[in-house]
């Protein structure tokens, strides 16, 4: 049995699974829900390289695969190479090498979901927090526009309302939880309060909080987006009165309309709550290493997402770099997508675009994303199969670690042969 495995499915990266590993597979996975357990014992996995002939895919060895992938690469003008969260930070920096080499567009899966609130927090700044210290010392938890129960099942039994802590021994019955949220979801089930806004109102609903706690209530009308005032003052004097209060934001708030102002708004009213307590503020990331990603790409670039290499440094211009809008300009003539399924989550049109030029996907799984794509390279899971580094939601740094040996390459290896084949097909 291996102690202590981190979980390499969402942001939570739940670091205390015990795996039992024999005849050199995974048998059982103990301690993970079941997203996770799902995902270390694999399923559905991409078999061989393929490459598509007469709109056919056909089995290839690897060296076919990856030097049809930089002869794809080499010939396009706007490629875009798109992904990166759900795999190892070594594996983002041999990304972004790629990106360099053949003058692409490097884009990450937080374009469609926390990209808003990498925009306000660049804008605002953030009064964050380990999830440690949530679990540690927070009272009062509040989830607005995201839903752990069905997200991120551990989330609240290990870091927020049900975790027991130093200085929260008592675990659920010491906290107070509250959902703000435009349904009521399994989250909002277990919470002892639920605020229902009507949706696209998060903004304004935010604003009348920030009025109530300056002392402006008088100014605020009887009801703000169906809200009663009465509720809004309550809630603002629970937050005034926590000793330790969070708020979890995750893409109810980011994806209505407002977008990345609403986050900006969110991170004024918990900067101002400091004036009265300890109050933080914390986005829900959804894959395992999008926080790596994001920082993988600050560090060699100064941008957190959708930079453009075309120009020789690196140029991020989101609305203009960011690839939905590449394909839906048609502007994108090749992408490579790694660790992602812009088939199952990208817009109808946008999916339509991405079909009408050749794609490269990189991947344990077959997704939907496999059926368009015109070359397909099977890699190693990342903390099963091979090991790396990956942050979590909270920017905490985690080493994954190998738990069996496979016979598919890393997604590293993978890219560094695409690497070495685009420089010798140019030399
Ligand atoms: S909560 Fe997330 S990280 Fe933890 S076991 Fe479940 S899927 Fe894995």
């Amino acid at each position: 049995m291996t102690e202590d495995v981190l979980c390499t499915f969402c942001g939570c990266l739940c670091d205390d699974l015990r795996v039992e590993v024999a005849d050199g597979r995974v048998q059982k996975v103990r301690g993970a829900c079941r997203l996770g357990a799902s995902k270390i014992m694999g399923h559905d996995r991409i078999k061989t390289p393929m490459i598509r002939e007469d709109g056919v895919l056909r089995e290839a060895t690897y060296d076919q695969a990856c030097a049809r992938a930089a002869q794809i690469l080499l010939e396009a003008k706007r490629p875009v190479l798109y992904g990166w969260a759900s795999t190892s930070c070594e594996a983002d920096r041999k990304g972004i090498l790629l990106a360099e080499e053949v003058g692409g567009v490097m884009d990450t899966t937080a374009t469609v979901c926390h990209g808003p609130s990498i925009l306000g927090i660049e804008e605002k700044g953030l009064a964050g927090a380990t999830l440690g210290q949530v679990k540690n010392r927070a009272d009062l938890i509040i989830f607005w526009g995201c839903n752990p129960a069905e997200a991120h099942p551990r989330h609240a039994l290990r870091y927020s309302s049900n975790a027991c802590g130093r200085f929260t021994p008592e675990g659920r019955s010491g906290r107070k939880v509250m959902v703000v949220d435009v349904r009521e979801t399994r989250s909002a089930k277990n919470a002892d309060k639920f605020l229902r806004l009507i949706p696209g109102t998060d903004y304004e609903v935010i604003s009348a909080m920030r009025m109530i706690l300056g002392g402006k209530a008088d100014v605020v009308p009887e009801t703000v987006a169906g809200l009663p005032k009465t509720q809004l003052v309550e809630t603002v004097e629970i937050m005034k009165n926590a000793r330790f209060g969070v708020i979890f934001f995750g893409l109810g708030m980011t994806h209505s309309r407002g977008r990345y102002k609403n986050v900006d708004n969110a991170l004024s009213l918990v900067a101002e709550l400091n004036a009265f307590t300890k109050f933080v503020v914390m986005a829900m990331r959804g894959h395992y290493n999008v926080a790596g990603i994001g920082q993988v790409m600050a560090c060699a670039s100064g941008y957190p997402m959708s930079v453009d290499y075309s120009r020789g440094a690196p140029y991020f211009n989101p609305g203009e770099t960011t690839i939905c809008d590449l394909l839906n300009r048609k502007e994108a003539d090749a992408a490579l997508v790694i660790a992602a399924d812009p088939a199952s989550n990208f817009p109808r049109s946008t999916v339509e675009a991405l079909a009408e030029v050749p794609v490269i996907q990189i991947d344990p799984f077959e997704n939907p994303t496999t059926l368009l794509a015109d070359v397909v390279i099977p890699s190693a899971i990342a903390g099963v199969e091979a090991e790396g580094t990956a942050y979590r939601m909270d920017g905490m740094c985690l080493r994954l670690r190998k738990l069996v040996d496979s016979e598919f390459p890393s997604d590293e290896a993978i890219l560094q042969r695409i690497i070495d084949n685009v420089r010798r097909l140019r030399a």
